[in-house]
């Protein structure tokens, strides 16, 4: 495949999806960078994480600097005194950061464009849709396109898990054989609990809907089999 002389970056944050996201890149292209954003996350076990598993996984990691987010937008995910509360009635959940993905995939455009990457995979998904519109197909698209017209370059912005459920996207983990690795090394937790979390809050409790439902689809699937 053509792919597999080209060069990908990453937008990796250490989760369960962008590390999926990652090792989908390692197949699919020939050289694979991360890049993590450091946005003064309230559990800086987040970057730490990231570090341990592109270390572990083998790709160079770049780390930015994006403090000025906390200063424009103060939210849940960097701030102790702001509670985690899912969105109700189609409000935004408090984790939301308007524009996140717009300037984190702006910065991995201008990243790519230094380090002579042509792909850039990012892990959003509108199958989840928790109300995000940066993370909408629609927006990607367009985002694409403006790149490239920004930067007169041919980028190709990759989200293979944009129509996969949290199941088939631990499906596409176990695919690449790394089910285990995702599971044990990864931090969804809104709480910094690596792995399966604390199993309370919104992030802990999507992610293990979406491995029980794929467990027992397994567990159903070899039944019929053997
Ligand atoms: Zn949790």
């Amino acid at each position: 495949m053509i792919l597999k002389e080209e060069k990908a970056i990453v937008v990796f944050s250490g989760g369960q999806d962008s590390t999926t996201c990652l090792f989908w890149a390692k197949e699919q292209f020939k050289e694979v960078e991360a890049v993590t954003f450091d946005y003064g996350q309230r559990h800086r076990l987040e970057i730490e994480c990231a570090k341990e598993i592109a270390k572990e996984v083998g790709v160079k990691h770049h780390i930015l600097d994006m403090s000025l987010l906390n200063q424009l937008a103060p939210n849940a995910l960097t701030r102790d005194d702001i509670e985690v509360e899912e969105g109700k009635d189609g409000e935004l959940p408090s984790t939301f950061v308007p524009g996140r993905n717009l300037l984190f995939l702006s910065f991995a455009g201008v990243l790519a464009s230094q380090v002579g990457a042509k792909h850039i995979v990012t892990g959003v998904c509108e199958t989840d849709f928790s109300g995000y519109p940066d993370c909408r197909d629609v927006f990607i698209k367009s985002l694409n396109v403006t790149m490239n017209l920004a930067m007169d370059d041919t980028f190709v912005i990759h989200t293979p898990l944009m129509w996969l459920t949290k199941a088939q996207t631990w499906e596409l983990a176990d695919q690449l054989g790394v089910l285990d690795f995702v599971r044990n090394n990864t931090l969804t937790c809104y709480n910094g609990i690596i792995a399966d979390g604390c199993g309370e809050c919104p992030a802990c409790k999507l992610r293990k809907r979406g491995l029980d439902e794929y467990l027992r689809s397994r567990k159903g699937a070899s039944h019929v089999r053997f």
